[in-house]
């Protein structure tokens, strides 16, 4: 391994100003798109086993595949250096990976200079723990999942008893001053029915609320076709309540937002199969394994662990990073109108990072 990569976390890295990051050689796509966004993985492993995420006997990867903490530090910087200005940490669960803090300390000395935002996708178990270290590392907002209030659904749904414990990471959130969004699968006859008092308590409570549709992702041994409820006709029902106003309102993220008068609150619509979003793709995500997959629902991927771990780190990360933009397509095929179809990739959520 060469030194770059065994190299402790820094403690005082020295970045360039935000407005230089990347000037040299920005992230551009064969479709002009210029990526910014790096949505890093930094575990596959969970202690939830949502069941359309994956199934309950998932097999996880052995630690000796995973990114060490300053393999991914040292990712991160390389992507940095070609004008990413916002990391998402997500797994998997981050919060399950020992010393994760640390990365996001690291991290979080960049900001201000040539990162504008570190963030991260949680499912808040941990949450309770680990909300003021992630603030007090420069973490301003996180996304918590949250498909159900109601105990039994949250035990049966994720095969764990854990919405207590999610409940009081989303308080502990927004006591350390943290933004939360909440974001919901919509998943007929699951949650279908409290989508409404989900949103309404949400906004009760200050947070925004983006609903997603569930994606063909790897094996969970359900019908994907039952689990799926398209969020066009989701909307419809909404608006029978409530009144929806189109905003422009944006995160970076493909949802789409309206404001909801009656509760005073933001929605988001994350719709990969009723309204297509590749053509505003500004994101890379890269797996706790370091492959790099220029789109979450195709097979094309990049290893960016052989170059890190080679003997010119620097030059064979720019060089496969120039890869994943050539290869990266114009858009995804999920497919949701046959019962029985195979994933659109075998890869699950978990592994590519949401
Ligand atoms: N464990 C964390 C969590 O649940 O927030 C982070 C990783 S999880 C894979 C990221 C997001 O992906 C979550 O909001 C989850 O609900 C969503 N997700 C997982 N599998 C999905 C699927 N097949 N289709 C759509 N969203 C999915
Ligand atoms: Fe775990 Fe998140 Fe997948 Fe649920 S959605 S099983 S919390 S990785």
């Amino acid at each position: 391994m060469n030194d770059a990569v065994r190299a402790p976390l820094p403690r005082q890295p020295q970045p360039i100003p935000l407005a230089q990051a990347g000037a040299a050689r920005p992230l551009i796509d064969a479709f002009q798109r210029r990526i910014t966004y790096l949505r890093l993985s930094v575990t596959d492993r969970c202690d939830l086993r949502c069941s359309y995420c994956m199934p309950e006997r998932m097999r996880f990867l052995p630690k000796k595949e995973v990114l060490s903490l300053e393999e991914l530090y040292a990712l991160a910087t390389g992507f940095i250096a070609r004008g990413v200005t916002k990391i998402r940490i997500t797994g998997g669960e981050p919060l399950v990976r020992r010393d994760i803090i640390d990365l996001f300390s690291a991290l979080g000395r960049r900001l201000g200079h040539d990162l504008a935002e570190l963030t991260l996708t949680t499912n808040g178990t941990q949450l309770a723990t680990h909300a003021e270290a992630l603030a007090k590392a420069g973490v301003r907002r996180v996304n918590v999942s949250l498909d159900t209030r109601d105990r039994a659904k949250f035990a049966a749904l994720t095969r764990r008893d854990s919405l207590p414990q999610v409940l009081e990471g989303i308080a502990a959130a927004k006591a350390a001053g943290l933004k939360v969004k909440l974001n919901v699968v919509a998943l007929k006859g699951v949650n279908q029915d409290e989508l409404p008092d989900l949103i309404a308590w949400g906004h009760s409570q200050g947070h925004d609320v983006t609903l997603i549709e569930v994606m063909p992702l790897g094996d969970v041994e359900q019908e994907r076709l039952d689990q799926y409820l398209p969020l066009d006709e989701v909307r419809r029902s909404l608006e029978a309540c409530w009144t929806l106003k189109d905003i422009a309102y944006a995160t970076g993220g493909p949802a789409r937002y309206v404001e909801i008068a009656e509760t005073g609150g933001r929605l988001g619509f994350i719709t990969p199969h009723t309204g297509n979003f590749c053509s505003g793709c500004n994101r890379l995500r890269v797996t706790a394994t370091g492959q790099l997959y220029p789109c979450l629902g195709r097979g094309e991927r990049v290893d960016l662990r052989a170059a890190l771990r080679s003997e010119a780190p620097e030059a064979n990360l720019a060089a496969a990073l120039d890869e994943a933009l050539r290869i990266k397509p114009e858009k995804h095929h999920f497919r949701m109108d046959a019962r029985g179809a195979a994933p659109a990739v075998a890869r699950h959520m978990s592994m590519t990072g949401g």
